[in-house]
């Protein structure tokens, strides 16, 4: 995730999500938790090191998993394709 509209879009879904945000968001922090990509900072926040997302904000991505029809590839907003939705 490096569009900063994308990162402020998550950050505001964070602190109001609907239902279905927060489903899809637990559903993502299920990956995150156990996912070796995922560290501790000096701070205690916990972040992505593949994008240096903190983990908190990035899980509300309004960006879903999809394919891209022109490609045929699989896009994924977690950098490792670990999300499923
Ligand atoms: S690589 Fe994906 S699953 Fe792993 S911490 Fe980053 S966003 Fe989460």
């Amino acid at each position: 995730m490096t569009n900063p509209f994308t990162i402020l879009k998550a950050w505001g879904i964070a602190l109001n999500p609907d239902e279905d945000q927060n489903r899809v968001a637990s559903a993502r922090l299920e990956k995150c938790s156990v996912c070796p990509h995922k560290k501790v900072n000096a701070l205690a926040v916990h972040y992505c090191s593949l994008c240096g997302c903190p983990i908190k904000g990035k899980i509300f991505t309004p960006d879903r998993v999809k394919l891209d029809e022109e490609s045929g590839r699989v896009l994924n907003p977690c950098d490792d394709n670990r999300w499923e939705e």
